[in-house]
């Protein structure tokens, strides 16, 4: 996949200079998101779950427990909408009207399908695995029978798919920047701190070197 369509339901009508369909930049922003948030409609109720995702090419994985009303709903063929926002300043405006926030967010479509194949969904809980702790599939236990059972994978093909972002400073009116409000961005920076061990480690065990360091 190289660029989505434009079509009535992903093309960005507001600000639309800020909206991207390439593969390339909706991609990146969803790599580098931890979680996404999964939207379904049920009964003329919309539900929006936060939940860890991964992607594999043109496809989106997401999982949790058999029992997760949101697996059941994707797994009966209900189409899904998934977003995730990067959040990257606070525009600081000296009209209140124009304060804003500087991001990166996608919203992507599809209908997803259940992994029934057990190497399918050992290969699916890898990619979960590797995108979140790069280096800790092959540093830990593995998932057993059990818990693979206990298990839902969903994959789901990425049908339609938009990026939204805002970068810059503050767009006030043009009457209000001779005046002696400060006006500007704070620049959001995520960051991971120091490891904290386990108290529950057996013996004092170092941190692994692809843990420490931690860094998207
Ligand atoms: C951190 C953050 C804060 C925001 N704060 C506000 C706010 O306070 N008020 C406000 O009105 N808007 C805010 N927005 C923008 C908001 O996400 C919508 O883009 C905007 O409200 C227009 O909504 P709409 O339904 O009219 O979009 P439309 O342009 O009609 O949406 C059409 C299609 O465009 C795509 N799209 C729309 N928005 C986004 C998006 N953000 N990312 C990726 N694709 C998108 C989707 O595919 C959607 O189906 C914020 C966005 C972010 C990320």
């Amino acid at each position: 996949m190289t660029a989505f369509a434009k079509t009535p339901r992903n093309r960005v009508k507001r600000l639309p200079e800020r909206a991207a369909y390439d593969a390339e930049t909706i991609y990146k922003i969803l790599d580098e998101a931890l979680i996404c948030h999964v939207g379904i409609a049920q009964d003329n109720q919309p539900f929006v779950i936060p939940t860890i995702h991964a992607r594999r090419g043109d496809t989106l994985l997401l999982h949790g427990a058999t029992t997760s009303r949101l697996l059941k709903h994707i797994q009966a063929g209900n189409p899904i909408c998934v977003t995730t926002t990067l959040l990257d300043g606070l525009v600081v405006a000296r009209g209140i009207f124009h304060n804003s926030m500087n991001y990166r967010s996608v919203v992507l479509f599809g209908v997803g399908r259940v992994l029934d194949d057990p190497q399918a969904k050992y290969d699916a809980l890898l990619a979960l695995t590797e995108r979140v702790m790069p280096g800790r599939w092959d540093d830990a236990r593995l998932p057993n029978k059990k818990e693979l059972k206990a298990t839902t994978i969903i994959e789901m093909p990425i049908e339609s798919a938009t990026a939204k972002m805002r970068v810059g400073g503050p767009k006030d009116d043009a009457e209000d920047y001779e005046k002696d409000w400060w006006a500007g961005v704070i620049p959001i920076e995520q960051k991971f701190l120091a490891p904290q061990p386990d108290p529950k480690l057996y013996k004092e065990i170092p941190v692994p070197r692809y843990l420490k360091n931690y860094t998207r």
